[in-house]
């Protein structure tokens, strides 16, 4: 199977308008969307998403934040596509991000980070299945895929 991560747009990316642009950046990237779904995520999965946060002291907050409005959620695919995302999508906190970054370009607050990436394959390969049905991930080409692989 070949390379897959996670990746969304977080409530205040959607309503900053930033959804196009972060698509655009991956697309330009190299990357091939396979799935993509606009949805308000219930409680049970951001818990599930965020588990391995839950202890932490800004949980409550940031689950009230990732469900104040809908999520752009979507698989991209590519060789070591997870290692790239994470590099495109920059740190954590966006005051660190390099610019160039979607953090470091679009962002200050940590709390309002606009945009989430698994950390690593297994990380995006459960999250694909928190999110995810098989059925909603295609299989396609792009015609450029001679040049970029
Ligand atoms: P990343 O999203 O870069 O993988 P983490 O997994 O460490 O970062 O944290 C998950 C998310 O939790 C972050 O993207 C951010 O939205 C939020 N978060 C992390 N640390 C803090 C913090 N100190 N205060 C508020 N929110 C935080
Ligand atoms: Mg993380």
């Amino acid at each position: 199977m070949p390379d897959r991560t996670f990746v969304m747009v977080k409530p205040d990316g959607v309503q900053r308008g930033l959804v196009g642009e972060i698509v655009s950046r991956l697309e330009a990237k190299g990357l091939k969307l396979v799935a993509a779904r606009f949805e308000k995520l219930p409680e049970q999965r951001v818990t599930e998403h965020y588990k391995e946060h839950l202890s932490k002291p800004f949980f409550p907050s940031m689950k009230e934040y990732i469900m104040s409005g809908p999520v752009f959620l979507m698989v991209w695919e590519g060789r070591n596509v997870a290692a790239i995302v994470r590099k495109v999508v920059g740190s954590t906190n966006p005051q660190e991000a390099a610019p160039g970054t979607i953090r470091g370009d679009f962002g200050i607050d940590i709390g309002r980070n606009v945009i989430h990436a698994a950390d690593s394959p297994e990380s995006a390969a459960r999250e694909i299945g928190i999110h995810f049905k098989t059925t909603e991930v295609f299989d396609y080409k792009r015609i450029d895929e001679s040049v970029l692989y």
